[in-house]
């Protein structure tokens, strides 16, 4: 029997607000037909061959596969996605009924929503997998494609990571605590719990750090550099006990805690640690970027993976719930650049113009080139993947590749998957489980 997450009051997911327009064309770009596995290439190649992409095409096109599988589940059945879609996936979702937030909201759902079995959700790998680690055995979570991978977090898997956490286990012992961005897989949410740490979001990850240094010496950071030094700034942790361990990639087979920069002498100052991933979306965002925006009175809002430059030098910054809050809530007039992934900045402009708020990208400057990316991999989930995945779910036909287990580890260029057995899932759930309670605890005691 898996423990309950306890405690979700600050959770509830809020509708976006956005509507489709019959005459603004999806923003989702296609995917060549050799992208799709094959259960959805038949998907795909009708998608591809529809005439336009305008809503009422592809609305006309998606309700042959969707309204039969929501008749066939009726209430059992939860559409989940990420804010980060594009703007199209975000509203289909909505408008089949389904729960579009950041990845907090969508981490808890199964737990809120213990009826709903059947669980289909369109963002990225790490995102089901942690609704899985909390779904009860009733609930199967599945992946509209399961080649949507974070690339933060793949520069963090376990294999790569553990081998530092063993020498800093066995320098520091319990002395040292690991937090988990979110942003990671079961494998470290479930490490963070095993060694006295907690899972975090960019939301809270100041409340949780400042928590777990309150029961330990120094923290492990995964994955993100970004995010850990912009929560030392937050919490005044200074530069001289912040340690950035080299990424793997640049590691010699027999690197030891002693080849840091600046040795172990540096290591042992450290109260913060931090892994070197980063969010190749979010470091594009310069400086001079936000300079230019405010020169002609805009206000900058940015994402804390950018990096403590473009943070410090912004009027704002936070997680994707907040900067989705700045753009609802500003008054009417108000113009914003905002710094984060360019689908949620295109559904961002489009709030905004509801509301009389002018939007931009934050990299959106004449002259230069356009940098505004969106996150490539997690738009992998495209109409053809949510028409494909409800329509085998309801003719019993889908594939277990898309299933998302506690553990899963998906190599998105083979597709291949890496699964736990059962004895090795029970205890990675019970242990990143420990580590999300303890996220959820602080969190919702200091809302
Ligand atoms: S935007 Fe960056 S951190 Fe977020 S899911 Fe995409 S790659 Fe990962």
């Amino acid at each position: 029997m898996r423990d309950a997450i306890t405690s979700l009051t600050s959770s509830a997911p809020t509708a976006t607000g956005l509507l489709l327009q019959p005459d603004d064309p999806v923003c989702q770009q296609d995917l060549a037909l050799d992208r799709y596995d094959e259960h959805f290439k038949p998907y795909a190649e009708e998608y591809l061959a529809l005439p336009n992409r305008l809503p009422e095409t592809i609305l006309g096109w998606l309700d042959r596969y969707v309204e039969p599988a929501r008749d066939h589940f009726g209430d059992a059945l939860l559409l989940l996605s990420h804010f980060y879609m594009g703007g199209e996936i975000v509203k289909l979702v909505e408008r089949y009924g389904g729960v579009v937030s950041d990845s907090y909201v969508l981490a808890l759902q199964a737990q809120r929503n213990p009826t709903k079995t059947v669980i289909v959700e369109s963002a990225v790998h790490f995102m089901a997998e942690t609704v899985s680690i909390l779904a009860s055995p009733q609930q199967q979570v599945w992946i509209t494609n399961p080649r949507a991978g974070c690339t933060m977090e793949m520069m963090a898997k376990d294999w790569m990571v553990m081998p530092a956490i063993n020498q800093l286990i066995a320098r520091y012992g319990d002395e040292l605590a690991t937090v988990a961005y979110m942003n990671t897989s079961g494998r470290l949410k479930a490490i963070a719990g095993r060694t006295g740490g907690a899972v975090c979001t960019s939301s809270n990850a100041h409340l949780v750090v400042q928590d777990v240094l309150d029961t330990a010496d120094r923290v492990l950071f995964l994955p993100d550099e970004h995010l850990g030094r912009n929560t030392a700034a937050k919490l005044g942790i200074p530069d001289e006990h912040i340690v950035t361990l080299p990424h793997p990639s640049n590691m010699p087979a027999d690197w030891t805690l002693g080849d840091v920069s600046g040795g172990l002498e540096r290591l042992d100052a450290a109260t913060l640690i931090l892994w070197g991933g980063f969010c190749g979306v979010h470091t594009v965002f310069e400086v001079e970027q936000v300079t230019w925006w405010k020169d002609k009175g805009w206000d900058v809002h940015v994402h804390p993976e950018s990096t403590r430059e473009v943070v410090q030098a912004a009027d704002g910054s936070g997680s994707t719930n907040y900067l989705w809050n700045v753009v609802s809530q500003a008054p009417q007039g108000a113009k914003l650049a905002i710094g984060t992934e360019g689908h949620f900045v295109q559904n961002a402009i489009e709030r905004g113009r509801q509301r009389g708020v002018e939007v931009r990208h934050l990299a959106d400057i004449p002259g230069t080139p356009a940098a505004g990316c969106g996150c490539a991999t997690m738009s992998r989930n495209d109409p053809p993947h949510l028409a494909g995945m409800l329509d085998l779910l309801r003719r019993g036909e889908a594939p277990d590749i898309n299933r998302v287990l506690p553990g899963d580890m998906i190599d998105d260029s083979t597709g291949l998957r890496t699964r736990l057995n059962q004895a090795e899932q029970d205890t990675l759930v019970r242990d990143a489980t420990r580590a999300l309670q303890r996220m959820v605890d602080i969190t919702e005691a200091a809302s």
